[in-house]
C-alpha cells in the first residue's frame, strides 16, 4: 500500500514554469474581467449579459461556442487530437443581496426576483471568481496547444443558486449534443480559508438539499375565543418541535442529517387566530436512504401533530424541482488530482477536509455518470483567518454574506492554476 502511494505521488507533476509565467502575464487582464463581472451580476436564469460576455471571450480564444444551452448556459468545445474529454464548469449566477463591502468595485446592480420586484444583486457566492478562473484556464490552454491533447468542454452553467442549472443543461443535451466528458472539474471559493490554500474531500463532499413547504391548517377566529378555533400557530410550533426528534431520535448518529425550519409565517394581528401558518424547511443528508427517511418523517410528524390537535391535514410539499443531489467526488479522480494540486502548490497548502452539508448542483454531472471533482479555493486574507482563531476572533464574512469580499488577485491566481493543473493531469502531451 505504502509503495503504491509513493508511486502515485511521484507521478504527480507540478505546473510547467511556462504556464506559471503565462498565468502571471494574464493577471492584469483577468482582474479587469473579474471587476467587470463583479459589477454586473445577474440573478439565476437571467444571466444573459454574463453569458454573452463569456461566449465572446471564448470565441475569440478559438473555442466552438454554443449559447442558450439549458436557458442561459454556454458550451465551449476545443479539440486538439486524440485524448480524453475533460469538462471544466463555472457557474454564472449571483444573489439578491445588497453589497455592503464598501469596496470601489461594489455592485450597484438591480434585478427582478421571481415575484417581479426590484432587488439588489451581488456576486456573494464568488461565482465571479469562478468565471474569471475558468476564463483564465481556457486562455492558457487555448494559447498553448502544445501543452495538452484531447478535447476540452468548458461550460458556463446558469442558476446554480436555485439548483436547476445543471439539470437544465443536461436536459438540453449537454452530454449528447457535445462530447461526453471522461472527467469533470470545478472549483468553488470558500471564505473561511486563506487565499493560497485549497481544501477538498474524497467521496461525499456536499449534501443532498431538499426544500419542504408545510401549510399548517387550523380554524381561524377571535383571539379571545380559542375554544371556537383550531390554532395553527400552536400547532405549527408543535410541528417545529416534533421535527427536532427526527434527526435526534430516528436517524443513525453516524449518518449526517439536518432539518432546519428557516421560515415560520402566520397571522396578522394580536387578537386574531389565523386560519393557517406556513413553514419553510431545508433538509440535508448524504445518502438516498437517509434523505427518504427524513422526508417521510417530516410528512408523518406534520400529519400526526395535526391529528392530535384535531386540525385539518396539513399540506406538505416536497419541492422536488429544487432538489440538489449530494456531491460525491470520484475517489480516484479526487485523490490523483489532489496530488497534482499538491505538486503545484505544496502539499501543506492542499488539505483534505470533512464533508460539509452545503449543496452544489455540480453533483448532477456525477449522477449522470461522469467522474467529478470539485475543490475549494480560499479567498480570505491569511491575517484575517489567523486573527479569527485568536481570543474573541470573528470569522471573515462567509459566502452569501453582504460583506463577502474575496482577495481577488491571489484567489484568481490559485483558481486558474488549479484548473489548468487538473486539466493537464489528464491531457498532458507525453
Ligand atoms: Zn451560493
Ligand atoms: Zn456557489
Amino acid at each position: 500500500m505504502v509503495g503504491a502511494f509513493v508511486l502515485l505521488c511521484l507521478g504527480a507533476e507540478p505546473l510547467p514554469p511556462k504556464v506559471t509565467q503565462a498565468v502571471a502575464s494574464q493577471m492584469a487582464s483577468l482582474v479587469r474581467d473579474y471587476n467587470h463581472l463583479h459589477q454586473n451580476p445577474e440573478l439565476s436564469l437571467q444571466e444573459v449579459k454574463t453569458a454573452a460576455f463569456l461566449a465572446e471571450k471564448m470565441r475569440a480564444l478559438g473555442f466552438e461556442v454554443t449559447e442558450k444551452v439549458g436557458g442561459t448556459g454556454v458550451v465551449c468545445v476545443m479539440k486538439n487530437g486524440q485524448g480524453p474529454v475533460v469538462l471544466v464548469r463555472t457557474d454564472t449566477d449571483a444573489l439578491p443581496i445588497l453589497e455592503r463591502t464598501g469596496l470601489d468595485i461594489s455592485s450597484r446592480a438591480q434585478g427582478k426576483n421571481p415575484a417581479g420586484e426590484a432587488v439588489p444583486v451581488m456576486h456573494a457566492c464568488g461565482h465571479d471568481i469562478h468565471m474569471t478562473s475558468w476564463l483564465g484556464a481556457a486562455t492558457i490552454l487555448a494559447q498553448d496547444k502544445d501543452l495538452w491533447q484531447g478535447t476540452l468542454v468548458f461550460i458556463a452553467q446558469p442558476a446554480e443558486e436555485i439548483g436547476v442549472g445543471a439539470r437544465a443543461m443536461l436536459a438540453d443535451g449537454l452530454f449528447t449534443r457535445f462530447p461526453k466528458p471522461d472527467f469533470a472539474f470545478a472549483l468553488h471559493v470558500d471564505g473561511t480559508i486563506p487565499h493560497g490554500e485549497i481544501a477538498y474531500s474524497v467521496g461525499p463532499a456536499l449534501a443532498n438539499v431538499d426544500s419542504v413547504d408545510i401549510t399548517v391548517k387550523g380554524k381561524g377566529g377571535h383571539g379571545s375565543q380559542p375554544h371556537r378555533c383550531v390554532d395553527p400557530i400552536v400547532l405549527g410550533a408543535k410541528i417545529v418541535l416534533g421535527l427536532q426528534t427526527i434527526v435526534s431520535r430516528e436517524n443513525d448518529p453516524f449518518q449526517p442529517a439536518v432539518i432546519t425550519v428557516g421560515s415560520f409565517h402566520g397571522g396578522t394581528k394580536h387578537n386574531i387566530i389565523p386560519g393557517e401558518v406556513k413553514l419553510q424547511i431545508t433538509v440535508r443528508s448524504f445518502s438516498d436512504e437517509v434523505r427518504a427517511r427524513l422526508l417521510e418523517g417530516i410528512r408523518r410528524t406534520a400529519k400526526g401533530e395535526a391529528i392530535a390537535a384535531g386540525a385539518p391535514e396539513p399540506l406538505v410539499e416536497i419541492r422536488d424541482h429544487e432538489f440538489t443531489p449530494a456531491l460525491i467526488n470520484d475517489t480516484v479522480l479526487a485523490t490523483e488530482t489532489a496530488q497534482t494540486l499538491g505538486a503545484t502548490f505544496g502539499t501543506d497548502r492542499v488539505k483534505v477536509r470533512a464533508p460539509i452539508l452545503g449543496g452544489e448542483d455540480f453533483s448532477r454531472y456525477g449522477r449522470a455518470g461522469v467522474p467529478v471533482f470539485m475543490w475549494f479555493v480560499g479567498t480570505a486574507s491569511p491575517e484575517a483567518v489567523a486573527k479569527a482563531k485568536g481570543p474573541g476572533g470573528v470569522a471573515p464574512p462567509s459566502l452569501h454574506s453582504e460583506f463577502f469580499a474575496p482577495v481577488a488577485q491571489p484567489t484568481i491566481e490559485v483558481g486558474v492554476k488549479s484548473l489548468v493543473s487538473a486539466v493537464l493531469s489528464k491531457t498532458k502531451k507525453k
